[in-house]
């Protein structure tokens, strides 16, 4: 009697963040049954009641930054069991949005949102500056997206299950625009950050003559300079590279935006 074939054991965490990623994944409605179908889903603490805490897992999907002792313990043990550890959104690849405390004085935020209270974040809920997975831990595939395109998640998926190395899309939003043929909005005096920004969202917010704020996190190849000239020929202010950058890139934008930075706020 031939053995069936084990089913990948798969896990889906979260940590600091909003929830909006996982949710991406359990709202592919018409294709979510056909997953659920071909993997053994240990671990989905948001939909499910008994979760494998300890694993081993085949892949883990993690939402979240970095914020505090408690993520970092975690994350370290999600590391250990997993073969393959994906960080799913822009929080997970790039601290996004929590990010932006990095760039503002860590005692008065806390004193700003926790009050009195803030004295007391201590032990696993004692913060630590809001930082991407792989600040941390080695991470093995990253899609970013706040929150992440379906179907990057489903492409992603169905490439891992069929034995391939799934391939992230790497090109800037500005390369979706030109194969769909949309009207560049920098030729009508409109800002974009598109060239910065990593694509796979099919220049959806260009595509309804909307600039692209960046919630993909920029390019690790961007050329930054060239970029920042492009833009301030196009009549794009600086300060607001710098606040989208700041708001999604975290301190990845400290690693690539540190010309933006000089140019924003002098030498
Ligand atoms: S990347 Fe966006 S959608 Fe995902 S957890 Fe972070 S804030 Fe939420
Ligand atoms: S700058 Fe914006 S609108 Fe222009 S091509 Fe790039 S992404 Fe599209
Ligand atoms: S165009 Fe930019 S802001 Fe809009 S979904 Fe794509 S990456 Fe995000």
């Amino acid at each position: 009697m031939t053995e069936e074939k084990r089913k990948p054991r798969i896990a889906i965490h979260s940590i600091t963040g909003c929830a909006g990623c996982q949710l991406t994944i359990y709202f592919i409605k018409d294709r979510l049954l056909d997953f659920l179908g071909a993997v053994d889903l240990v671990a989905a603490p948001m939909i499910k009641g008994k979760n494998d805490d300890d694993g081993p897992y085949d892949v883990c999907f993690v939402e979240g930054s970095v914020s505090n002792r408690r993520d970092l313990e975690h994350l370290k043990k999600w590391r250990a069991q997993s073969k393959v550890l994906v960080a799913l959104g822009t929080c997970a690849t790039h601290a996004n949005v929590q990010g932006i405390k990095n760039f503002h004085d860590a005692r008065t935020v806390h004193e700003r949102v926790y009050g009195q209270e803030a004295a007391n974040l201590e032990g696993g809920s004692a913060p630590v500056a809001p930082t991407p997975l792989d600040e941390h831990v080695k991470v093995d595939y990253k899609i970013s997206g706040c929150p992440p395109e379906e179907v990057e998640i489903l492409k992603f998926i169905k490439e891992f299950l069929t034995g391939m190395h799934p391939r992230i899309y790497h090109e800037p939003v500005c390369v979706e625009c030109t194969k769909r043929e949309i009207r560049c909005l920098l030729e009508d005096g409109k800002e974009c950050m598109g060239p910065l920004i990593r694509g796979g969202c099919n220049a959806l917010c260009p595509g309804v003559g909307h600039g692209c704020t960046g919630c993909h996190g920029p390019i690790e190849e961007a050329n930054i300079p060239q970029t920042i000239e492009l833009l301030k020929a196009n009549g794009v202010p600086l300060k607001l590279i710098n606040q989208h950058l700041q708001k999604y890139a975290g301190l990845a934008f400290d690693k690539l935006g540190a010309a933006i930075r000089k140019e924003v706020e002098g030498p």
